[in-house]
């Protein structure tokens, strides 16, 4: 993909400070770090987004997360990260290009997670986890 933003990352043709590579993904900083140590992991195969992501790729770079991650917070100076990898333009993702951020955390850096609600009763659950099971099949 000539015009991709990480495909060009990938060939090197515009820089990025890369942090790991080897024959099926590299790793560098995010230009914009949610907090200093911000890695994205990413694939030297174009692909639009995790979905469309071979599998057994996605499990090499889940194999390369924990390490990846230790590098960051021992950086970071913390023991505390997120993984997250944002799917579709609602969800946040701008680059289309298929990849993981990893966010190393420190107490009190402002960050708060998502807040959850609750479902209003049993029945709406069990409706929900009844519409993700048949769509399972
Ligand atoms: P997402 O919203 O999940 O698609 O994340 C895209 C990420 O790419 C954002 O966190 C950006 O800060 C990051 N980003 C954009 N351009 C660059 C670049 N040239 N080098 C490194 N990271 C980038
Ligand atoms: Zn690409």
């Amino acid at each position: 993909m000539t015009d991709c933003l990480f495909c060009k990352i990938v060939r090197g043709d515009i820089p990025a400070a890369k942090v790991y590579e080897d024959d099926e993904m590299i790793a560098f900083l995010d230009i914009k770090p949610t907090n200093p140590g911000h890695v994205l992991l990413v694939p030297k195969s174009h692909h639009a987004s995790l979905l469309e992501t071979p599998p057994e790729l996605l499990g090499s770079m889940m194999q390369m997360v924990p390490s990846l991650a230790r590098a960051v917070m021992k950086a970071s100076q913390t023991d505390a990260f997120n993984l997250l990898c944002n799917t579709g333009s609602t969800a946040g993702q701008i680059v289309f290009h298929t990849h993981l951020h990893i966010i190393p955390r420190k107490p009190d850096d402002g960050y708060e997670h998502w807040h959850g609600q609750p479902y209003a009763d049993q029945q709406e659950a069990d409706r929900m986890a009844n519409a993700i099971r048949a769509a399972l099949q």
